[in-house]
């Protein structure tokens, strides 16, 4: 492709030439938008994998997230909520939850 580059600044290409140049330009440019596909799937699979990691960090230092609570009815993984009117986040997981999760027995 560079001779054919450096050749058609220097004169008219033949046929054969601009074809051969067309299918090396049209492959790049096949190139480029897998590329761009590409780095997105990366990027995805790298913000998975951090989420991922985040989570488990978050289970070693709270073990009771890896259970759901049966108390206020948040998720695994996810942060006990207030059951009482007021609002007020609790601090720690339930208790029943930390049973449930063997973390207290
Ligand atoms: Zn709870």
């Amino acid at each position: 492709m560079e001779l054919l580059l450096e050749a058609v600044e220097r004169r008219r290409l033949t046929p054969l030439e601009a074809v051969e140049l067309r299918r090396a330009v049209g492959h790049l440019r096949a190139c480029l938008a897998n590329a761009g596909v590409e780095l997105r799937r990366l990027v995805d699979e790298a913000e998975r994998v951090r989420d991922e990691h985040a989570r488990q960090l978050l289970m070693v230092r709270q073990p009771g997230l890896e259970a759901a609570c049966r108390i206020c009815g948040a998720a695994a993984g996810a942060w006990c909520r207030p059951v009482h009117g007021g609002g007020v986040m609790p601090r720690t997981l339930h208790v029943a939850r930390l049973v449930d999760a063997r973390v207290l027995s």
